[in-house]
């Protein structure tokens, strides 16, 4: 969805460099860059100029820290402001539910066709009863007798109790009869699935509004489907009008979309959001993280992170002085292999700085099992340790005896050694191609 709005500040974070303030001549463009992307992926318009506005404020005059280059400093803001507009500000709790009630606690759950409503029924449900709630759900979606079949089935999948409706009966009357029943039987919670129309219509709305009246819930979540564009917007709008929301859910967050929608809806209804769908199974909902989705709209990985780490834990001269050096020919050694292995490890092994990679990168890479490299990686280490600096130097004197001590010393084959010494040959001659230095080259591309 939002795939542009990462090409575009790819493509400025690339030019702004060599300042050391953020003024608001080198941010302009930026700022245009990142207006033009939220449009063109459906983000509401008031949303963008607000957003815009919050960030120019938080930007200017801000110093560019240390070894971050202008570029960077500003995707921290626009990172730190996305994630306070989606609630970062409002604290962990905005994401929590709501209980101070005589129970049962009524959750009434709004939202469109098709957008998850009786998916995050059984999903609630499970994470309720996973707190050791007593729970009853019931359908009021009288238009649907399939869908009261389907909030039976998840039901029972959650380990939740069913209230069944009749077709016949009104919502109003279901709903009511619901209660009862939850306050006879000491259940914590209620829910109520409600009918979902495809578009938005007058009479639907009146059902949820009368429903919302009869029963007063602590908590009317409004769910919308996290691929909706422009139609999220309007949707939330109408919701929001009709109802008092409480809180938003955010579904099929799984699929391809950047989570624009997440924008948008909250910035028109105000109301926190409080849970993620990332599958269709009833496990995958998530409380709602407003910085991991700031990342995830921003699409840049991790990087700011990265860089900080880098910084704090990585030696970077030295990393620069191993890349002149592969740069003006100078060989690449056991010595600097080994210097590079622990760098890596500094930075949390392989594993962790996959994680840090744009998301694009990481798909690429999705195929490698790290967990499995970084155990090579420290089989390799214990063989280098178990060499002399010289045979790290001049690794052709690495002969049969040599071999035998070396494998001794790190508890491993011989054939282990051997097989080590022509996977760091194969390694030299890429270094060579690269004349820069796998990890190197890496690190101050992602500085740049
Ligand atoms: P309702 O009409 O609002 O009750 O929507 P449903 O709960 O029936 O969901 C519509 C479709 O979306 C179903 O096929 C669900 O399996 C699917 N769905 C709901 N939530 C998620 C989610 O978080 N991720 C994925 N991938 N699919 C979801």
């Amino acid at each position: 969805m939002l795939d542009n709005l990462t090409q575009r500040l790819a493509k400025v974070v690339k030019t702004m460099r060599g300042e050391a303030r953020l003024t608001e001549a080198n941010t302009a463009e930026m700022l245009r860059e990142v207006r033009l992307a939220l449009l063109e992926a459906d983000v509401a318009l008031p949303a963008v100029r607000e957003f815009i506005a919050r960030v120019k404020e938080k930007a200017m005059g801000e110093e560019v820290i240390g070894s971050l280059t202008p570029g960077q400093a500003l995707v921290g803001v626009v990172q730190a402001e996305l994630a306070a507009i989606m609630g970062a500000d409002l604290g962990p709790e905005a994401s929590q539910l709501n209980f101070a009630t005589q129970p049962p606690a009524i959750i009434l759950m709004a939202g469109l066709q098709g957008a998850g409503k009786t998916t995050t029924v059984g999903k609630l449900a499970k994470y309720l009863r996973e707190k050791k709630k007593k729970v009853l759900t019931v359908s009021t979606d009288v238009y649907r007798p399939a869908a009261i079949g389907q909030l039976q089935t998840v039901t029972a999948q959650a380990g939740a109790d069913f209230f069944p409706s009749q077709a016949t009966d009104k919502p109003v009357a279901i709903a009511q009869a619901a209660l009862d029943y939850a306050k006879r039987h000491f259940h914590d919670v209620l829910i109520i699935d409600t009918a979902g129309r495809l578009g938005i219509d007058e009479a639907m709305m009146q059902e949820i509004s009368a429903l919302h009246a009869a029963v007063k819930p602590i908590e009317t979540l409004f769910v919308v489907d996290a691929m909706l564009g422009q139609d999220a917007i309007n949707t939330a709008k109408a919701f929001n009008d009709a109802l008092p929301l409480t809180g938003v859910v955010l579904t099929k967050l799984d699929g391809d979309s950047r989570g624009g929608a997440a924008l948008s809806v909250r910035h028109i209804t105000g109301k926190p959001i409080k849970f993620a769908g990332v599958a269709e199974k009833l496990d995958g909902l998530e409380a709602f993280d407003p910085q991991r989705m700031a990342n995830r709209i921003l699409g840049m990985g991790d990087i700011l992170a990265l860089v900080e780490e880098a910084r704090k834990g990585v030696d970077v001269e030295a990393a620069q002085d191993l890349a002149h050096k592969i740069k003006g020919g100078g060989k690449f050694d056991l010595n600097d292999f080994k210097a590079q292995i622990g760098q890596m490890k500094k930075m949390g092994g392989l594993s962790s700085l996959m994680d840090k990679l744009p998301a694009q990168l990481q798909q690429a890479a999705s195929g490698a099992n790290m967990d499995q490299a970084d155990k090579q990686v420290r089989r390799m280490e214990g063989i280098i340790n178990s060499m002399t600096p010289q045979e790290r130097a001049k690794p052709e004197l690495i002969k049969a005896s040599r071999k035998r001590r070396i494998a001794a010393g790190a508890g491993v084959q011989v054939q282990e050694v051997n097989r080590m010494l022509s996977q760091f040959e194969q390694m030299q001659a890429m270094m060579k191609k690269l004349k820069g230095g796998g990890m190197m080259k890496m690190m101050r591309g992602m500085k740049g």
